[in-house]
């Protein structure tokens, strides 16, 4: 059983034979994937097209445990734990050569894993696959990409030991990176939401001040925090024009914008020119990872240098599919679905 995803809201569940592995492929048996932001963003309105074409297979945040090898693999083997990121960079590109490969010009994107079975294609095998480390649990594994990703954004913003960083947002981004921000040496960490159970999670996993924007303004908040300067690195991590405007009343003169959570294609926002030259606030913004991301955020799991799992709020099966997603939509409870196939 796959899921397929057909357009915003058509999500069907279809019976598919079990994948055979091609030569220098693998087929891997799902054992947990985990649910994203970015699914629910491709379940409810258009997305980018270079990065999901429609119909496709759905999920990219899985681990599993691989169950038939093809011609011409070296150094995988049935029974072998395995996770694989959702990109595959190409390496010879001119991104790829500068180190740019999250922005990789040939990228190959791996969908899929809302299934029973994935197939892991080669270059997936050679560029961007791991052995999940003894002890580390299938759906913590999963959780890899989004880490992943969150680290890049936070080694790019330039986090330092003794900043200040506010996060807008405290979805499983948010929560990944305030836990990715202490690490760093962050002495406050101060996360704004709308939803309280999110902010218990975040607090519970190391942030310092938990902002519900319901009854404050998370502006008055940093300053107060500040001694009025402003936050030294504010990360957006929600994906809305509004929240990314909202990211520069929390700056520092000098301080660092990571512009994060990827908005619908074709908005624009508008910032205050004079913040940006007598302020000299530096915005940024960061996509997706490398190889190299996903292979420190999984150390990182395993190591328990971050904790995915109060992340994980249920667990399903695959069957209730197309229920998780309404409800992830709809109610905004869970923070990520572990869908167990
Ligand atoms: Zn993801
Ligand atoms: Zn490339």
């Amino acid at each position: 059983m796959m899921a397929v995803l057909y357009g915003p809201g058509d999500l069907r569940l279809e019976e598919r034979p079990v994948p055979e592995p091609g030569p220098g492929e693998v087929v891997a048996r799902v054992r947990a994937a985990t649910t994203c932001g970015t699914d629910v963003k491709m379940f409810t309105r258009p997305y980018v097209s270079s990065v999901i074409r429609l119909p496709s297979p759905f999920g990219h945040e899985w681990a599993g445990e691989v169950v038939a090898v093809g011609p011409g693999v070296e150094g995988w083997q049935i029974g072998d734990r395995i996770r694989a990121g959702n990109s595959a960079p190409c390496l010879t590109c001119r991104f790829c050569r500068r180190g740019l490969q999250n922005l990789c010009e040939n990228r190959m994107w791996l969908w899929g894993a809302f299934s029973e079975y994935i197939r892991v294609p080669e270059r997936f095998l050679k560029v961007n696959a791991q052995k999940i480390p003894v002890g580390l649990s299938y759906e913590e594994a999963a959780i890899t990409e989004p880490l992943a990703c969150v680290l890049h954004g936070a080694v790019k913003a330039g986090i330092r030991p003794g900043d200040v960083v506010a996060i807008i947002g405290s979805g499983p981004i948010g929560i990944l990176h305030a836990q990715v921000a202490k690490h760093l040496g962050a002495v406050k960490v101060i996360i704004c939401d709308l939803i309280e159970d999110r902010l218990r999670i975040a607090r519970s996993v190391g942030a310092d001040v938990a902002v519900n924007v319901r009854e404050e303004d998370p502006a008055d908040v940093v300053r107060a925090e500040t001694d009025g300067l402003g936050a030294d690195v504010v990360i957006e991590a929600v994906g809305t024009p509004k929240t990314w405007e909202k990211a520069f009343e929390l700056v520092r003169k000098g301080g660092m914008v990571l512009e994060f959570g990827g908005c619908p294609p074709g908005t624009t926002i508008m910032v205050n020119t004079e913040l940006l030259h007598y302020g000299e606030v530096t915005v940024m913004g960061a996509f997706h990872a490398t190889p190299r991301d996903f292979e420190v955020a999984l150390s990182m799991i395993a190591s328990c240098t971050v904790d995915v799992r109060p992340l994980i709020t249920s667990r399903r099966p695959l069957k209730d599919i197309h229920e998780v997603f309404r409800s992830l939509v709809e109610e905004k409870k869970d923070l990520k679905v572990a869908i167990i196939p």
